[in-house]
């Protein structure tokens, strides 16, 4: 995190490179950490400290290119030092995704268990009133 913080002073003591003097939103050329560019329209958050902070940056994006680029990953969408970790990251995210879809699909059969069950108590009692109707005939 060290860099990024580096960058965010160098944006707050120099500002971002080629200020459009013509007036509108200035795009600036941002790099991901695995190397590849993004031109985007800063997007500037400020803490309650007054100091500001480039939504991009805090993401992992930097205004120079990576010295070493880091591999983006599918699993999580950002960024990690090695491909192994991309693998790793990948691999963890479809556990957890099966195992939460199990979750559901067990949560979801319950729920509708249940409602069953119910449905069939409130038949079950309409029918024993309406013997008891009947019988008071
Ligand atoms: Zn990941």
């Amino acid at each position: 995190m060290a860099r990024g913080k580096k960058v965010i002073q160098e944006l707050q003591t120099q500002g971002y490179g080629g200020a459009n003097t013509w007036g509108g939103p200035q795009k600036v050329k941002y790099y991901a950490p695995d190397g590849s560019v993004r031109i985007s329209i800063p997007g500037q958050l400020s803490d309650r400290n007054g100091i500001i902070y480039d939504r991009l940056i805090l993401q992992g994006y930097s205004l120079s290119p990576p010295e070493t680029p880091k591999p983006h990953c599918a699993g999580c969408g950002k960024w990690h030092d090695t491909k192994e970790e991309v693998k790793v990251c990948v691999k963890k995210r479809k556990v957890d995704t099966a195992k939460w879809d199990n979750w559901a699909k067990k949560h979801q059969g319950k729920g509708q268990d249940k409602e069953i069950k119910e449905l069939k108590d409130e038949v079950s009692e309409l029918k024993d009133l309406m013997k008891q109707l009947l019988e008071k005939k």
